[in-house]
């Protein structure tokens, strides 16, 4: 029987998550048409996929990048409409010419976007988890007002979706049984490494991630494991969970991508090999299973599974990222806007990888916790957090 074909966006084309989207849908042909691309500044690659993909629109943020882009386009014959700026990416994103949209951009940039598809009612296959962290009760507010079908993209999140039973969507309760989840943590880089050699490590260090090829903030996120408190507070959006319901487990091989614990005994995993090929074809597919060209899991050859618990000393981000979720209101929205300035000043090389940590602390601490009721509440709690962290860097620039 034929499978009616989805009409996919993809928010972040250019990206890793992108990258990794195309490819899957590459292999499916006669189940997926690309509707639109959008990138921010990575104009040459937006302009390989369009050729390769030939979707009916392509958008980048700069108005002259478009015009260029456009041009080059035309010259190779290719229709792709070229349209730029933060509306057209919001209309784009809310389209009624596609069904799917792949939440890929990354950090609070994605929000507004990613919000637009979920309020248009679209499956919205969701990477970008920061939109989840700073406006998580409005978020989920809009899927279930919206009848929006929101699916996990993140291997961990997609993990325990599956785990849970096939009658759970994202927006209701939890399923009745369902003790705590196991959030899996690869522990970054810098696993073994002892603190004091932490203050000098650089940037491409952190970027080197043993198991996962991923974008540049999400790899430092991963090494400080801000990454795993992020997706400690994605997952009690997600599915309806408190903060102590949620455990982190340190996994150094990424193969469990997490674990649902059941009132029962019974413990569920999903397993596989680390490649976001796989989380991308389950929920572009879903309910059906689709060929993502991932490697089948050789478990001779991983020969042995370890578990050991988080360092929170050692790696603080996790623990603050528990408090902003026990402090509620708009703290997570601080947290999420102050860790991205902190990020992008280490990448940057203007402060040291343990600062990031105490950034994000020193920024809670100061300001405002506000009720978070609406998208406003949240980002201008995120404005608030931003410019804080921003004093915060120079002054830590100062002392370097
Ligand atoms: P990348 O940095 O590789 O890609 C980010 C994408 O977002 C690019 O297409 C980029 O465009 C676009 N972008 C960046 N800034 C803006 C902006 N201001 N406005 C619009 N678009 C923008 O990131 P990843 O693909 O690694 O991560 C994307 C999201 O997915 C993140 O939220 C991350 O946490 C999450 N995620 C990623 C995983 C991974 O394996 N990579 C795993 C699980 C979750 P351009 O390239 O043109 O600059």
């Amino acid at each position: 029987m034929a499978v009616a074909q989805r009409r996919v966006t993809v928010l972040g084309s250019t990206g890793s998550i992108g990258v990794s989207t195309l490819d899957v849908i590459a292999r499916h042909p006669q189940r997926f048409r690309l509707h639109a691309l959008t990138a921010h500044r990575n104009q040459d690659l937006l302009v390989r996929q369009c050729l390769a993909h030939q979707p009916a629109y392509a958008l980048i943020e700069d108005a002259s990048a478009a015009e260029s882009i456009c041009g080059t386009l035309l010259a190779a014959g290719c229709r792709t409409e070229v349209l730029s700026g933060r509306q057209a990416l919001c209309e784009l994103a809310a389209s009624e010419d596609s069904d799917t949209v792949v939440a890929g951009i990354v950090g609070a940039a994605g929000l507004e976007p990613t919000l637009a598809a979920v309020r248009a009612g679209k499956r919205v296959l969701l990477a970008n988890k920061e939109a989840l962290v700073m406006a998580g009760p409005v978020f989920m507010q809009a899927v279930r007002d919206h009848k929006a079908e929101l699916l996990p993209l993140d291997s961990e999140h997609n993990a325990i979706f599956q785990c849970l039973p096939s009658t759970f969507r994202t927006g209701g309760l939890i399923p009745p049984g369902v003790r705590r989840i196991l959030l899996t943590a690869s522990g970054g880089p810098f696993r073994t490494l002892d603190a004091a050699a932490l203050a000098t490590v650089t940037p491409d260090q952190a970027c080197a991630h043993p198991n996962w090829e991923m974008g540049r903030k999400i790899s430092v996120d991963s090494a400080t494991m801000m990454n795993k408190g992020l997706e400690l507070i994605e997952a009690c959006w997600l599915f309806d969970l408190g903060g102590n319901q949620v455990d982190v487990v340190v996994h150094p091989q990424s193969v469990v991508h997490s674990l649902v614990d059941f009132e029962d005994g019974s413990v569920l995993a999903q397993m596989g090999n680390p490649d976001m090929r796989t989380p991308i074809a389950h929920a572009l597919g879903f309910p059906e299973r689709l060929d993502s060209g991932v490697e089948p899991l050789d478990l001779m050859a991983i020969a042995r599974l370890d578990f050991e618990s988080p360092d929170m000393q050692r790696f603080p981000c996790l623990r603050l990222a528990y408090e902003a979720l026990a402090a509620g209101g708009t703290a997570c929205s601080a947290l999420n806007a102050a860790n991205e300035i902190a990020v992008a000043a280490f990448l940057a090389g203007r402060i040291r990888f343990t600062d990031v940590a105490g950034l994000v602390e020193s920024c809670l601490e100061q300001t405002r916790i506000n009720e978070l009721a609406t998208l406003e509440d949240a980002l201008a709690a995120d404005i608030e957090a931003r410019r804080l962290a921003d004093t915060l860097v120079q002054g830590l620039e100062v002392r370097t």
